[in-house]
């Protein structure tokens, strides 16, 4: 087990341990005392699979627990779920005191924090990770939001979950496509600061990550957060791959998966940093490399003007910039800042 405590205005601890989802009924119990009734909120491929283990451990230690359930996929991240989820809240008539448990993978927690983070101004919710996108990133540092048509996550909040319970059992049941889609986080964090991390995934790209590496994602991200919570300077680090990911996204109808469109992203912010002269050709070389041998694609045949259209909606951008984050070295990153009417040659540099 290995426990990673994240010192945020109400610090909290992140479990990663086979079984950790069976700690949060008792944490509930036992730290948020006043909590009486608890909503699960989980999507239709979750919930059949896990809620009801969760759901009677809730009961099990006296808490009124109910589930709400939406259909499962980045498509449900928006205002209208999020709008039955906190009518569902006010018709099962939660407190300030009560909380919520967000059972699932990233659009879960973003979506369950929001509601959180808004209902009556503010109540608790703890995250239950089930997917590896989940676990080494999405669940730790308080992101919480839903996407507009215009963007992803144009609308939220920064709401620090209570406790993070990575449960590594979900594994086991997650399908092949999701892991990758966690894989391509994974990656990310090892450009960003692990170079041993870049050296084990480079010397075997299939391999299947265990406590240790993801608790190394989590402990970079929790570097970060401590020092960053809101973003302000280096948080934005975080960001690698996703401006090029997020558009990428999009303009695929999300029909392709967030791990996998921000490794295609990273492969082009290596890429814009040989071309601007801050990455050498080998270490460039390498990372393109890992990307392939990953099983991404590490190009894209989006052209470059719908991708600038996609990125100008990105809500990276102000004052007329965006920042990139792009790798100087493997394990380094800084953020270029790029005035907009440089985003299309930016592009370009990628490809
Ligand atoms: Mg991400």
């Amino acid at each position: 087990m290995t426990r990673i405590k994240v010192e945020t205005g109400v610090p909290y601890e992140v479990v990663v341990d086979y079984g950790a989802a069976n700690k949060a009924a008792m944490f509930i119990k036992t730290t948020l005392t006043k909590a009486r009734k608890v909503v699960l909120v989980s999507d239709s491929n979750v919930a059949p699979l896990h809620a009801d283990k969760v759901l009677n451990e809730l009961r099990g230690v006296g808490l009124e627990a109910s589930l709400f359930s939406f259909e499962a996929g980045e498509k449900s991240k928006t205002l209208a779920t999020y709008s039955s989820l906190i009518n569902f809240l006010a018709e099962k008539r939660l407190s300030r005191t009560d909380i919520l448990v967000a059972l699932g993978g990233g659009v879960t927690g973003d979506l369950t924090g929001f509601a959180a983070a808004t209902y009556m101004r503010g109540i608790d919710f703890i995250q239950i990770p089930t997917s590896l996108l989940a676990m080494v990133d999405s669940s730790v540092g308080g992101k919480t939001g839903v996407d507009l048509e215009a963007g992803k996550n144009l609308v939220g909040a920064f709401h620090q979950p209570r406790a993070v319970f990575c449960d590594l059992s979900y594994l086991e049941t997650l399908p092949e496509i999701w892991i990758k889609d966690g894989m391509g986080e994974v990656l990310k964090y090892a450009i960003l600061g692990d170079m041993d991390l870049f050296s084990v995934l480079e010397a075997n790209p299939k391999r299947k990550i265990g406590e240790v590496e993801i608790a190394k994602c989590i402990g970079m991200k929790r570097d970060i957060v401590n020092i960053d919570e809101k973003e302000g300077g280096v948080r934005k680090l975080l960001n690698l791959g996703h401006t090029f990911g997020h558009a990428i996204e999009k303009l695929s109808g999300f029909g392709t998966t967030h791990g996998h469109a921000i490794a295609t992203g990273i492969a082009f912010a290596a890429r814009c940093s040989r071309q601007l002269g801050l990455l050498s050709e080998n270490d460039c070389e390498r990372i393109v490399a890992l990307v392939a041998a990953m099983g991404y694609d590490p190009t894209s045949l989006l052209f470059t003007g719908a991708m600038s259209d996609a990125i100008m909606g990105d809500k990276k951008v102000s004052a007329g910039s965006i920042d990139f984050v792009i790798p100087t070295e493997i394990g380094k990153c800084v953020t270029q800042k790029t005035p907009l009417e440089k985003v299309e040659e930016m592009i370009d540099n990628g490809r």
